[in-house]
């Protein structure tokens, strides 16, 4: 097999030209390879090369462009520079040896089969020739050109070792599982199952990149399912092996919660590329295992759960060392709030309802409703076309709302500012009441959301406390529009 025609580039000849005048052995190795053959694009490129891959990066680099700015990471031997936007590390081919305690070897240098033998995955281990005497043919120990045809994660030695030496090559099995959709090999599938607990020695954070590699798959249930089977997850995620299973009460079966996620997860998926709301997705039902109930006459609830869900999102974001910003607050909202549409759905759909909804929502309705969507799995294919026309009507009815009374981000139109101006009072517990007041009878249709308005509604309710007003409503906005000379230094 010949790959010369698919990498005939600049660099590649250009590595060749200078790996062939230092008599020295290089190849284009693993995942570049592994994409090429299974027609996938890739960003980075890995170069092996017996002796320095340090070396070796500064003198292509300076060959094809002096410019050109190489990074080195001594420590791991290895350097890297990007060239039109594609990342190319050089790598010296090295032999490994592991203790127990962690995931990096003991390295010394050696041959390329050895460096083909540390190789996590057969189809990983790969290797195009770029030496001029056979530019392009391709190094293939392992039989990982079958295993790409059949579909196949195997480890080129016995998985019990691959799996116990870098236990995070479990989740890359698992991962790249996903990602090709390929099935991981019986031995290897046994040996991961063995060693769920040597995930103790990897970071959360490399657990956390493999484990949002499978979030963004195309299927991510792939890679849970596995997860689950393995026993890794109730290892590393047990609120989400917690929601397997299925109970019988009087002859009622509720729904098994774990796959269900799964698959709203995977209806989801086929809507948005984005990672935070395949997170919510995922834990949208987290609370159910918490809030479950058997009602005699009724059956099985999960009342509430959509609330204890949200209020389990920052230990698991803590916990799993997930950001704890703005992502994780966006998550928790759309776990606590992804009842909401359904609920718009069930009811004689009021406008107070859809403006509450539009006020809590904020920016994260049509968020909500993609999630609301992806949440139905009936297998009924009448009832889902009926309840995704229900969503559309609730659409509908959001925008029309939404225009109307621009209560998406709406600020109450009268601020504490004013309050405690109009009424000369110093901060206390009457300007939050007057605030609220004024909220809720916009959502509540009282009034529109109008200046004007809210400020005779304030005149009345503040009244009603035995409030006196202390400034007309020309001297508040006057006051408040005035620059002050002070502020502007
Ligand atoms: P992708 O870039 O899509 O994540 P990849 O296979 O290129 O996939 P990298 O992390 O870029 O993955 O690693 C490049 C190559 O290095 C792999 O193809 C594999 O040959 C080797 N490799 C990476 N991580 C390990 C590991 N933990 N154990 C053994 N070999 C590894
Ligand atoms: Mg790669």
């Amino acid at each position: 097999m010949n790959f010369a025609h698919d990498i005939d580039k600049k660099v590649f000849r250009t590595i060749s030209e200078i790996t062939t005048t230092n008599q020295q052995k290089a190849y284009i190795i693993g995942g570049f390879v592994r994409d090429l053959v299974l027609g996938r694009p890739s960003k980075d490129v890995d170069i092996v090369v017996e002796g320095s891959g340090i070396k070796l990066a500064d003198q292509v680099a300076k060959s094809l462009n002096p410019n050109i700015k190489v990074s080195y990471f001594k420590s791991y031997g290895t350097a890297m520079f990007k060239y039109k936007n594609i990342e190319y590390e050089f790598v010296g081919a090295r032999k490994e040896s592991y203790n127990r305690d962690s995931r990096n070897p003991i390295v010394e240098s050696g041959t390329i089969q050895d460096d083909q033998l540390r190789r996590d995955f057969t189809i990983n281990a790969l290797a195009i020739n770029l030496n001029k005497d056979a530019f392009g043919e391709i190094t293939d120990p392992f039989d990982g050109f079958l295993d790409i045809e059949k579909g196949l994660i195997r480890t080129p030695q016995d998985p019990q070792v691959t799996f116990s030496d870098d236990p995070l090559r479990m989740l890359r099995a698992i991962r790249f599982a996903t990602q090709l959709n390929f099935r991981i090999d019986d031995d290897a599938y046994a040996a991961i199952s063995k060693n769920v607990e040597r995930l103790k020695i990897i970071t959360q954070e490399r657990i956390n990149v493999e484990l949002n590699k499978i979030l963004l798959a195309p299927k991510p249930s792939i890679g849970f399912k596995i997860l689950y089977d393995t026993g890794i997850l109730a290892y590393i995620f047990p609120e989400l092996s917690d929601l397997q299973g299925v109970e019988i009460k009087n002859e009622m079966a509720h729904k098994d919660n774990f796959f269900h996620s799964l698959r709203v997860l995977d209806n989801l998926a086929e809507m948005s590329d984005d990672l935070w709301l395949r997170w919510s997705a995922l834990l949208h039902d987290v609370g159910k295992a918490r809030t479950k109930r058997f009602l005699d006459g009724h059956g099985w609830t999960f009342h509430g759960h959509e609330f204890v869900g949200a209020r389990m999102v920052p230990g698991i974001f803590k916990r799993l060392k997930l950001p704890l910003n703005q992502k994780m607050k966006y998550v928790q909202k759309l776990v606590g709030l992804h009842m909401r549409p359904i609920i718009l759905v069930e009811d004689v759909v009021t406008d107070t309802a859809v403006r509450r909804f539009l006020f809590d929502a904020g920016d994260e309705v049509e968020d909500l409703m993609t999630l609301c969507e992806a949440d139905i799995t009936s297998k009924n294919h009448e009832k889902v076309q009926k309840y995704l026309n229900n969503y559309k009507i609730v659409r509908q009815k959001l925008k029309t709302v939404e225009e109307k009374d621009r209560i998406r981000n709406f600020q109450p139109p009268i601020t504490g500012e004013m309050i405690i101006m109009a009424y000369e009072l110093s901060p206390s517990k009457v300007i939050g009441d007057i605030k609220k007041a004024i909220k809720n009878a916009i959502l509540d249709g009282e009034m529109s959301n109008d200046f004007d308005e809210a400020w005779d509604f304030m005149l009345e309710f503040a009244q009603n406390q035995g409030l006196k007003l202390k400034k007309t409503k020309k001297e508040v906005i006057e006051a408040l529009s005035q620059v002050k000379p002070e502020d502007d230094r």
